[in-house]
């Protein structure tokens, strides 16, 4: 079981570094770790086990305590042909991104944070990511929208030492952007 690193540890401020390709054996035992560790706290039994651990949908390497630019994305789409989302993202880098923003109604969460911080997190409608996947053992070039993108730019700002509740307005938390897209 890898420990959670949680926001009052400064070391999720700092941003990651570029991870070496190709592909070490070291870190891609990391990677398949962090998905591994992402769908144990997907498992309700494994939760009541360790009530410290919390539902999550996405993982980055600094939140496991290694800082280098390294993610992992697992959740059901509740789409038929396509049930699963699932990456293991090495260097992702976002090329292109909307002007429109979206939100999640509910707010964002963690697994790095334990408080609430309501508030609005607004994040570009669509992007591309281009990255080296980890499971297909190939370079990838990932064009997400509404929820897909949020998790995304969610997991990507923990490499650079951003936290989701950086982006509520401190002001106005639930501050509406004309023509953006609630989900
Ligand atoms: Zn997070």
């Amino acid at each position: 079981m890898l420990k959670i690193v949680k926001d009052n540890n400064p070391t999720l401020r700092e941003r990651c570094a570029e991870v070496p390709l190709p592909l070490s054996e070291e870190h891609q035992r990391l990677i398949d770790e962090m998905l591994d560790e992402l769908l144990l706290s997907q498992d309700p039994e494994y939760r009541k086990k360790h009530p410290s651990v919390r539902e999550g949908v996405g993982l980055a390497a600094p939140q496991v305590g290694h800082n280098i630019r390294m993610l992992v994305i697992s959740y059901p789409t509740g789409d038929e042909k396509n049930p699963l989302v699932q990456h293991q993202l090495v260097n992702p880098k976002i090329v292109v991104n909307s002007v429109k923003k979206c939100y999640l109604s509910n707010g964002e969460g963690c697994l790095s944070v334990d408080q609430e911080h309501p508030g609005y997190v607004y994040r570009d409608f669509k992007i591309v990511v281009q990255a080296y996947d980890a499971k297909a053992k190939e370079k990838v070039s990932i064009t997400a929208r509404g929820y897909d993108a949020i998790v995304l730019q969610h997991e990507i700002d923990h490499l650079n030492g951003v936290l989701f509740y950086d982006r509520i307005d401190k002001v106005d938390p639930f501050k509406k952007i004309p023509g953006s897209v609630e989900i």
